[in-house]
This record gives structure tokens, sequence and C-alpha cells, in this order.
């Protein structure tokens, strides 16, 4: 790990539709790789992790997942993809302060550049996530709404410290895929 990664962050309310976003930037665009916080721990889950128990709970009560869980993951990938060669789209994190603080003291030789923050009603999000029409386990109405209270009461104020730091950037998430993608690709040039 001689250089610095470098990571940008992608929030917002669940369905906003973070992972259609990175996956379809990271294939049309060659310098991103696309991390999703959520998918990782559904992976680690799934082969067998030896918090494969706890992941599940927070999964399936919409509460977040212990911050060294997420973070070790999100490092391993990181350095499976080559370190500093790239710049990663992680998505779905940091979802509090635990995760916030855990990454800083975790993470040396990385830099966040900002993060952008796809706004969007809460409408518009249960809608897409009916419309996906997913096996996860969390995409039901009653665990969206616990999913929709953590994300008020803790990525919000993280998403607010982004931009206390300068360092925000926001797409108008209502939007249809290709104008969120232009809007996206806008921020991504620099
Ligand atoms: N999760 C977590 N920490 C993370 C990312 C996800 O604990 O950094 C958990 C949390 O329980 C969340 C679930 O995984 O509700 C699904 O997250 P994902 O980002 O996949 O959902 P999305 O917001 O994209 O719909
Ligand atoms: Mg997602």
């Amino acid at each position: 790990m001689d250089g610095k990664a470098r990571v940008i962050f992608v929030l917002g309310g669940p369905g906003v539709g973070k992972g259609t976003q990175c996956q379809k930037i990271q294939e049309q665009n060659e310098e991103f790789v696309h991390l999703s916080a959520g998918e990782l721990l559904r992976q680690a889950r799934e082969s067998g992790s030896e918090n494969g128990e706890v992941i599940m709970q927070c999964i399936n009560q919409g509460t977040i997942v212990p911050a060294e869980i997420t973070v070790d993951l999100l490092r391993q990938a990181m350095v499976a993809h080559g370190w500093e060669k790239k710049r990663f789209l992680v998505d779905g994190f940091p979802r509090n302060e635990d995760n916030y603080q855990k990454w800083y003291d975790m993470m040396e030789a990385v830099e966040v550049e900002y993060c952008v923050f796809m706004d969007c009603d809460v409408d518009a999000m249960a809608e897409r996530i009916k419309a996906r029409g997913s096996a996860r386990s969390d995409d039901n109405p009653e665990v969206f709404k616990k999913r929709i209270t953590t994300y008020n009461e803790q990525t919000k104020p993280i998403i607010d410290r982004f931009s206390d730091l300068g360092k925000l950037r926001r797409v108008d998430g209502n939007l249809d895929v290709d104008s969120v993608y232009e809007q996206m690709l806008n921020i991504l040039k620099d």
C-alpha cells in the first residue's frame, strides 16, 4: 500500500438507486470500482462468515452492522482490486457515527475525495423498492420503514457533516436513471 486509495462515498436513502448508478458508472468508466457496503455484508453472510448472524439480524431490523465488520470488508475488497489503482465508489457507507469514526481510525493511506448525496423523496424511494421486486429480506414495507428511520436519525447527520466540511456533492435523485447518471458524471469529472 504505497500510494493512496481514492474514495468517493455515495449516500442516500434506501432504494434511491445508489447501486444502479454506481454499477453504471463502473461499467462505463474504467477508472471506477463500485463497492456496495450492503452487498459486501450480504456476501459475507452467505459465505458463512463468523459475523453472519449479527449481519443478518441488523439487515432484517434495518439497523447498522458494527463498523469494524464493514470497514474490514471494504478494506479487503479495495486490496483485492489494487489499493491505489482505482477510484472507489463506496455505496451505502458511512451510515452512522460509528461507521464514520472507525473508517477514519482504521483506514490509512486513503483520500476521501467527497461524498455524493442522492437526495430523493421518501415516496419515490418506497416506489422504487416496490418496483424492483427484489428477493432481499429487507425489501418489504415493514423493514423499509425501519431503514428510513435509521437513515433519518443516523445517516442524515453524517451527510450534514460532509456538507459542513465542504465535501458534499448533491444530485437530484428524484429524476430518471439517465438524468441522475448525467449529474453523477458531472460531479465525478473533478
Ligand atoms: N448495512 C450496514 N452497514 C453498511 C451498509 C449496509 O449495516 O455500511 C446494512 C443495513 O442493515 C442496511 C442493509 O445493510 O439496512 C442494506 O443496505 P444496502 O446499502 O444494501 O441497502 P440500500 O440502502 O442500497 O437499499
Ligand atoms: Mg444498494
